[in-house]
């Protein structure tokens, strides 16, 4: 949605440099490089636009990265490493060309150690293949995006990635024991441990994760895992309205049930599938949660959480097949949405448990001020909400811009945060200095600086070009 800022141009080597960093990738990896057909690796899920880098690697172990980052120094030739290119904020495109580093081709599960509850893994490997081979084994890996069928192992540390279950579990980064990465010079670090238990100097296994690639190429990872979880039991409880629905969040959790999720549906959303799911939603409903709970004891829970929730209509689901109605429910907004309307953005704002109904409110006030349709749904538990702005116009993007620039002032407000999944990438960064003060801001940068000098990884990411400080004042925001 925004255009690539001016002081980041396109890579432009000299055609005899860019035919000589060629051959030196090609002679280190012994096997052609990938230099034209870049089709499916200049785009992603955030709509941000295409952007093709130079060519592309797709090595296979630690050392081949380790050599492509070598190479990449000499040349001061941009880096950006791409899982499945799934992302919702622009962390994989190559804005400025340069070297796209695929790391779909090391995809190996290397370790299960079932009785030392971690598992290692190559950061190509799809999140969902590694949920049900830790499965296989009685562990759970509990972080669940719900792109975990397509999206890797990497770009999920990389984004610091959750779903659903973070309410319960937390979320990526709090099952990153250690990692292998390469800086952006191709020295090899190991971080971390095997242990659940480590403190030994910082901990940058964990200040790699949610870096979205700009500090290192994640090469290996050590996964905590927990035992597999015995017994759900899913409840959909309907309500009069949202304020009714977010106060039954505050009570079950008051009431120290703790389910795994706690989703919730505002008018719009409830109403975008009630024909969808015949049936399953109570006519008067005007907002509706999801429950499910894990464990032995969870029938007993979820009783106890209908009887706090005084929801005005509750089913519990008898089977397996009554649970996939019930998430049917939530499942199928987005398809809904994206149906409806021709253009949709989603957004993945965090606000206090406490500041839901409030938020949603505030959505629906910008999506009237600016002439748009706004539907709310998401993770009421922690606060993470996906306010999706939806539209049919192609000349409504300015207005789009400014409700979303309006939609995460108000996140900050209410002490949230302007992204609790998607990661900053490129469309947020702008964004940054709303919740972020300048003195934060440039102690990262010389955080990254640290960790790459030349700012040849993933340049362009992450951090506020010169322009934030017009957006932020325009937006209102708190450090503009
Ligand atoms: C339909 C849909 C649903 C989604 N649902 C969720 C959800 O519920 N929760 C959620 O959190 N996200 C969700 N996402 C967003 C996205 O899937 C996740 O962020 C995912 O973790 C990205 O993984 P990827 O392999 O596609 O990474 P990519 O998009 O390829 O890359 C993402 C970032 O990670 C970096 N990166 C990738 N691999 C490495 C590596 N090995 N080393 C260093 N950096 C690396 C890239 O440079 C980039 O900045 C959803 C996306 C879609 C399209």
């Amino acid at each position: 949605m925004f255009d690539l800022p001016a002081e980041w141009p396109r890579w432009a080597p000299p055609p005899a440099t860019l035919d000589a960093l060629c051959l030196a990738l090609a002679a280190a990896l012994k096997r052609p490089i990938q230099s034209q057909d870049f089709a499916d690796l200049s785009r992603d899920e955030s709509g941000a636009g295409s952007f093709a880098p130079h060519v592309a690697v797709f090595p296979e172990s630690t050392a081949e990265v380790a050599a492509v980052m070598r190479i990449a120094s000499q040349y001061s030739a941009p880096v950006t490493p791409r899982g499945a290119g799934s992302g919702k904020s622009g962390g994989a495109l190559p804005v400025h060309g340069g070297i796209l580093m695929a790391m779909t081709e090391m995809r190996r599960l290397v370790q299960i150690a079932r009785a030392d509850h971690y598992a290692i893994v190559e950061p190509g490997v799809l999140l969902g293949d590694f949920q049900r081979a830790v499965l296989a084994e009685e562990r759970c890996f509990p972080p669940d995006p719900a792109s975990a069928d397509f999206c890797t192992v990497g770009g999920a540390v990389a984004e610091n990635a959750a779903g659903p279950r973070a309410f319960k579990y937390g979320t990526t980064k709090d099952y990153v024991l250690g990692m292998t990465a390469v800086l952006a010079s191709g020295e090899v670090l190991e971080l971390g441990r095997r242990t659940q238990k480590g403190v030994a100097g910082y901990d940058l296994a964990a200040l790699l994760c949610g870096s979205e690639g700009t500090l290192a190429v994640i090469t290996e990872l050590t996964l905590g895992l927990v035992p597999r979880p015995l017994g759900v039991e899913t409840a959909l409880f309907c309500f009069k309205d949202v304020r009714a629905a977010a106060s039954a969040v505050v009570r079950i959790v008051d009431a120290a049930i703790h389910p795994a999720t706690l989703e919730l549906l505002d008018p719009a959303a409830l109403d975008s599938v009630r024909a969808d799911v015949a049936g399953m939603i109570d006519p008067a409903a005007r907002a509706c949660l999801i429950v499910e709970l894990e464990g032995d004891a969870s029938l007993a829970a979820i009783e106890r959480a209908a009887a706090v929730a005084r929801a005005d209509a509750c089913i519990i689901a008898a089977d397996d097949a009554q649970r996939r109605r019930i998430w049917d429910v939530r499942k199928r907004v987005s398809i809904a949405l994206k149906q409806a309307y021709a253009h949709k953005v989603s957004e993945d704002i965090v606000v206090p448990p406490s500041a839901v109904p409030q938020m949603i409110d505030a959505v629906q006030a910008i999506a009237a001020t600016e002439g748009l349709a706004a539907a709310t749904y998401g993770h009421a538990g922690d606060g993470n909400l996906h306010t999706n702005y939806l539209w049919n116009s192609e000349t409504d993007h300015a207005r789009v811009d400014r409700a979303l620039a309006a939609t995460y002032r108000a996140a900050v407000a209410f002490h949230g945060t302007i992204t609790g999944e998607h990661g900053v990438g490129l469309v947020k960064r702008e964004y940054l200095g709303l919740e972020q003060a300048p003195p934060l801001i440039a102690l990262q940068r010389r955080v990254k600086a640290t960790f790459d000098p030349q700012g040849i990884l993933n340049p362009g990411k992450m951090f506020p070009s010169e322009r934030n400080a017009v957006i932020a004042a325009q937006a209102g925001g708190q450090h503009a």
